[in-house]
C-alpha cells in the first residue's frame, strides 16, 4: 500500500467548546470526505496512544502532569485559545500517537507516505505550555521519536500552516539534526518565526523562516517551496521529512489571508513527494 491514513473518530472527543473554531466538527467533515471521495486504496492506521516517556521527549513533566490533571474534567481553561474537555488528556496521547504509528507503518515498508488527519493540533504547544489551540507538539515529538528510536541523523520539518510553528522551533532552535521549515503570515499570530530567527550554536541555519504578507498564492507557495525549500533539501539530505500540513492557507479559509486553492494543496504536497522521493529512502 502506497499511503496510510490515521483515522480515528476518538479525536472528536476533545471539545474546547461548541463555538471554539477548532472542534470536532472539522475532523468530522474531513473523515466523511476521506469515506465517500476517496477513491484510490488506503491504509487506515489505527492511532495508538503516545506513551508519557515519548511526550516527554519534548515536555516538562510538570506539563505532561498539568495536562494530566485535566482528565475527567469538563472544562480547564488553559489559555485564551485553548482548553480542556475531561477526554482531552487522552486524545492528545492518541494524536502524537497517531504520528508514530504512521511513521512506525513507513519505516517498516507497510506504506511510503502517511497522512495523520488527527487533532488536538501541535505546533504551537511549547515545552512547558499549550497555545493556540495545541496541547502537546505532535509533529516534534513524531521527530524526536525518528532521532531517538530509530536513529534517523537528518529529519526535514516543513510547516505549511498559516501560522508559524513557535513551539516546534524552540524544541529545536540549537540543533542541526532536526531541520525546521515554516512560510507562513506575518506580523501574525504567534509573533515568532522573522527572517533572522535561523537557530542558535550548532542549529544555526537549521531553522528556516519565510514570513508572508497575506494574499500569497499557489504560485507563490510553489515559488518559494522550489526556490528556498527544494534547494536547502538538496543540501540537507534529510531521511524523512515530516509536515505541519495546516490548511489554514486555504483562500477560504475565515481567519487566515492566504490564497492557496485546492489544486494548490495537490501541487505543494507533490514537491514534498518529490523531494521526499529524492532524498528520504
Ligand atoms: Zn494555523
Amino acid at each position: 500500500m502506497r499511503t496510510g491514513i490515521v483515522k480515528d473518530r476518538r479525536y472528536m472527543e476533545h471539545n474546547m467548546g461548541a463555538s471554539h473554531v477548532e472542534n470536532p466538527m472539522r475532523i468530522d467533515a474531513i473523515y466523511d470526505m476521506v469515506e465517500k471521495e476517496i477513491t484510490f486504496p488506503y491504509l487506515e492506521i489505527e492511532p495508538r496512544p503516545a506513551t508519557e516517556e515519548e511526550i516527554q521527549m519534548i515536555h516538562s513533566l510538570s506539563y505532561v502532569n498539568l495536562l494530566k490533571e485535566t482528565s475527567g474534567k469538563e472544562r480547564v481553561v488553559l489559555d485564551p485559545d485553548t482548553a480542556t474537555s475531561a477526554r482531552s488528556y487522552e486524545v492528545a496521547l492518541l494524536a502524537a500517537g497517531g504520528l508514530l504509528k504512521a511513521a512506525d507503518l513507513i519505516i517498516e515498508g507497510k506504506i511510503q507516505n502517511g497522512f495523520a488527519l488527527v487533532r488536538p493540533p501541535g505546533h504551537h504547544a511549547e515545552r512547558g505550555r499549550p497555545a493556540g489551540f495545541c496541547l502537546f507538539n505532535n509533529v516534534a515529538i513524531c521527530a524526536e521519536y525518528l532521532i531517538k528510536k530509530h536513529g534517523f541523523k537528518r529529519i526535514l520539518v516543513v510547516d505549511w500552516d498559516l501560522h508559524h510553528g513557535n513551539g516546534t522551533q524552540h524544541s529545536f532552535y540549537d540543533r542541526n539534526d532536526i531541520l525546521y521549515f515554516s512560510a507562513h503570515q506575518f506580523p501574525h499570530y504567534p509573533g515568532t518565526g522573522y527572517w533572522d530567527e535561523t537557530g542558535l550554536g550548532s542549529g544555526k541555519g537549521f531553522t528556516v523562516n519565510v514570513p508572508l504578507d497575506p494574499g500569497k498564492t499557489d504560485e507563490d507557495y510553489l515559488f518559494i517551496f522550489r526556490k528556498i525549500l527544494s534547494p536547502i533539501t538538496a543540501l540537507y539530505k534529510p531521511e524523512f521529512i515530516l509536515v505541519s500540513a495546516g490548511f489554514d492557507i486555504y483562500r477560504a479559509d475565515p481567519l487566515g489571508g492566504m490564497m492557496v486553492s485546492e489544486d494548490g494543496f495537490g501541487a505543494l504536497t507533490s514537491e514534498l513527494l518529490a523531494l521526499a522521493h529524492d532524498f528520504s529512502k
